[in-house]
């Protein structure tokens, strides 16, 4: 799964060592070019690689005559089927592993922010009594999902016998370009990594709500409206000096942990390496 495409994503793709990943979808938030300018070479970039995989894209009305425009344009064509979804409230994606819904954003042109969800807590297989009762590796992921499991000798086992309750199920949420929209704390209720645009601090707070974007103080609002563990900061205008500055002031309205988003930042691993 890919949130946003701005320029520049294929070489943070193979930056950060996922060159040969297969992604089956992509959520575009909107059509302004730091989301979606990298999209065109992603796709054609995977045509060249020989990717017959088809591929999923959600986003806003215009997505697929943008890309198909270019297309047309260029007299390219993509090696894989490529199914075009038109955002809606609502679950807009979902396969054995994850459910995405899509949200509204308040910006300038039609907007959607994403929460992705796993469908089914992963529960944790006793290794060494699935082992003990006849199951291989490739029996786990499926009593992960909670599935019973019969073995290579036709023994049936079942699941509770292997595994035991998992972690929470993993929830994240998406929230690029918005302005401040107390409604997106609702949709973004509990999850464990929100990421919130910040693109301005308080000091220009209106300047945010003119251009349909959001300081970092609100960003903490919704965070902590939400419950979320964990707010992930991004967008930042070029114009601040003192990227921590966004952390400080996200915690004057949000008492978790913030996380300044970089280039190649693994928010999971950083969280994790926090006390
Ligand atoms: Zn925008
Ligand atoms: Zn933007």
């Amino acid at each position: 799964m890919l949130l946003d495409c701005g320029e520049g994503t294929q070489i943070r793709i193979r930056e950060v060592g996922l060159r040969g990943a297969t992604f089956d979808v992509i959520l575009i938030s909107h059509l302004h070019g730091d989301h979606v300018f990298g999209l065109p070479g992603l796709l054609s970039s995977w045509t060249l690689q020989g990717r017959t995989k088809p591929l999923t894209l959600v986003g806003p009305r215009g997505l697929e005559a943008f890309l198909c425009g270019i297309n047309a344009a260029s007299q390219g064509s993509w090696s894989y089927l490529v199914a075009f979804r038109v955002a809606e409230p609502g679950v807009v994606f979902e396969n054995e592993d994850v459910r995405i819904a899509a949200h509204p954003l308040v910006h300038r042109i039609e907007a959607w922010g994403y929460r992705v969800g796993e469908v089914v807590a992963p529960r944790r297989v006793r290794y060494e009594a699935a082992v003990a009762a006849g199951l291989e590796h490739a029996d786990f992921r499926s009593l992960q999902l909670g599935r019973d499991a019969v073995t290579r000798g036709g023994i049936p086992v079942r699941n509770a016998e292997v595994t035991d309750p998992g972690r929470p199920g993993f929830q994240m949420a998406y929230l690029s370009d918005t302005s401040y929209a107390p409604a997106l704390a609702d949709f973004a209720q509990g999850v464990s990594f929100l990421y919130h645009e910040s693109t301005y601090l308080d000091r220009h707070a209106a300047l945010a709500q003119k251009t349909g974007h959001s300081t970092a103080r609100q960003a903490g609002q919704i965070a902590q409206a939400a419950g979320a563990n964990c707010l992930v900061l991004g967008h930042f205008s070029q114009r601040y000096a003192q990227l921590a500055d966004f952390a400080t002031e996200a915690n004057e309205a949000y008492s978790g942990p913030v996380l300044v988003g970089r280039s190649g930042m693994n928010p999971v691993a950083e969280r994790s390496n926090q006390p």
